[in-house]
Parts: C-alpha cells; sequence; structure tokens
C-alpha cells in the first residue's frame, strides 16, 4: 500500500507586524533644533517650558515645510511583512536605513502570506485610482486555495533542490514574493512622514495617494508607535494635511 505523502508544512498568514525596538524620538528634540535658530542652546527645561508654545512652534515649521529640525530623531523598527512589500518599502530612500534576513546564509522559513477576509479582493477604476470592493465568499474560497497549492509546491521545489545540496542562494529562485520576510528599519520623523504620506490613505490627507493595503498595514503600525513617541508632530503632521515637510 503506497503512503500519502505529509503535506508540506507551512504556515499562512493574513496580518505584517511592526516592532518599535530602539528609539531617541521625542517632540522636544523638534523644540531643541528649531530653536538654536534664535535662542542658541537651551536646557530641556526651557525648550518644555510653555506647552502651548511649543505646539505652536511645531505646527509651524510642519505648515511652513522647515523640515530640518524634524530629523534629529531615531526610531528602529522591525518589521516582518511578504517581500512584495519590502520590494515597495524600498524604494524609500533618504532617510531609511534597512536590513534584511538573507535568503543566501539561511535557510527560508515556509511563511506566506494569505489575505485575511477583510482585504477587499476586487479592483476597479483605473491606473493610479483604484478602488477595492470586497470579493465574493467564493473569490475569498479560490485565493486562499490557490495561494496555499501554490506556495506548497513552490517551498517543495526549495526543498527538493536543497536536499539535493544545491545552494540556497540558487534554490530560492522558486520562492514567491509572498513569502514573509524581516527587516529592521531605521528612520526619523521627517522620512517616515514622507512614508506615510505615500502609504497610506487617510481622510485628512491633502494629497490622497492609494497605496497598496498590505504596506498600508505596515505604515499603520509605525505611525501607531510614532504617534505616542512624538505627540504633538503627529498631530501637526495630521492638521496640515500629511504633507512631510
Ligand atoms: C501608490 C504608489 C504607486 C507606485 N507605483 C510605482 C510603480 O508602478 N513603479 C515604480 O517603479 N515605483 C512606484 N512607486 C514608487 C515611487 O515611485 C517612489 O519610488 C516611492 O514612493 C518612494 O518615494 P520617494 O522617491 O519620494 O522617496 P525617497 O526615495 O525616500 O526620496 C525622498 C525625497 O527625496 C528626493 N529625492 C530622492 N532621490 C532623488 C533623486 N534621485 N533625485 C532627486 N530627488 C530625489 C525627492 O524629493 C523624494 O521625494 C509607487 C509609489 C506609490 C506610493
Amino acid at each position: 500500500m503506497s503512503e500519502t505523502p505529509e503535506p508540506t508544512k507551512a504556515h499562512f498568514r493574513g496580518d505584517v507586524t511592526v516592532d518599535l525596538v530602539k528609539h531617541a524620538a521625542s517632540d522636544s528634540d523638534v523644540l531643541f533644533a528649531a530653536r538654536v535658530s534664535t535662542a542658541g542652546e537651551q536646557s530641556l527645561e526651557e525648550v518644555t517650558k510653555d506647552p502651548e508654545r511649543s505646539k505652536g512652534l511645531v505646527n509651524f515649521l510642519m505648515r511652513d515645510r522647515h523640515g530640518s529640525p524634524f530629523e534629529h530623531n531615531s526610531m528602529t523598527f522591525f518589521i516582518s511583512a511578504p517581500i512584495f512589500v519590502f520590494r515597495e518599502f524600498m524604494r524609500h530612500r533618504v532617510g531609511w536605513s534597512y536590513n534584511e534576513e538573507s535568503g543566501r546564509y539561511r535557510e527560508l522559513e515556509p511563511v506566506f502570506y494569505v489575505p485575511g477576509e477583510s482585504r477587499k479582493l476586487i479592483q476597479q477604476g483605473r491606473p493610479g485610482k483604484y478602488e477595492f470592493v470586497e470579493g465574493t465568499p467564493g473569490q475569498h474560497e479560490l485565493t486562499s486555495r490557490v495561494m496555499e497549492e501554490s506556495y506548497r509546491r513552490a517551498y517543495d521545489a526549495y526543498q527538493e533542490m536543497l536536499g539535493a545540496g544545491v545552494a540556497r542562494e540558487v534554490a530560492r529562485a522558486v520562492l514567491p514574493v509572498g513569502l514573509f520576510s524581516t527587516m529592521y528599519a531605521t528612520c526619523n520623523a521627517r522620512s517616515l512622514m514622507h512614508f506615510l504620506g505615500l502609504r497610506t490613505q487617510h481622510e485628512l490627507a491633502k494629497v490622497p495617494s492609494f497605496p497598496q493595503r498590505e504596506i498600508e498595514m505596515v505604515g499603520e503600525q509605525m505611525e501607531a508607535h510614532w504617534a505616542r513617541l512624538m505627540p504633538l508632530t503627529h498631530a501637526a503632521f495630521n492638521k496640515n494635511g500629511r504633507v512631510a515637510p
């Protein structure tokens, strides 16, 4: 009697995760940098003594696009997301540093992206101005089933080559962009605002953008961390139409 082969062990996820692993970022960093223009070096006490003035100054800098005071801070995120998200992410060149796990030096884990139930599946409209609407239960079922089968086949092929001694850097060519990867990404508030202006949709945005939902999910989590660290800067970003200064 022939044995049925074990299905490939794979993990399917519809979420992304973002951890803030390190930071030196606060609204006072913006105030110090801005006030050196007119007051020279100041103590933290002096810089933050008048909350209303602080709020007004941050808002003025944002409104008039005095951007450099928003660069004197740093946030490092550990991000777990599909490769297609990282491919979009790394287009952001200015004020960002990246280090991603290697498919040459380690065997890649079988963790794959399958959209969750809330992910709108059907695209309507013209390029650059798409609208997404819900799929039917049948379309959701098909998408999950076909993706999972396809991912398993690709991972089996990867394993077959590794088992035969083929180098990881060669065998990985069969793996799809739905494979999860991990990276550290370090930025400052100014570069993060530029990213958020392009990669999130928001009712307060003066210049609407139409990002892919999965990179937006990463952006939303980074924004939540940043808003806790720099509430005045975050509020001024929203107040001024979510355009990076
Ligand atoms: C909705 C959406 C759809 C997209 N579709 C595509 C697509 O189909 N194909 C594609 O290839 N990309 C696409 N992109 C990527 C896009 O073209 C940008 O590469 C990406 O958004 C990063 O933006 P950026 O260059 O402004 O950011 P950064 O690289 O971080 O640059 C920040 C700013 O620095 C300045 N700057 C940086 N480099 C230069 C330079 N070399 N010369 C002059 N000024 C510079 C610019 O002012 C720039 O805005 C898309 C992006 C979005 C948001």
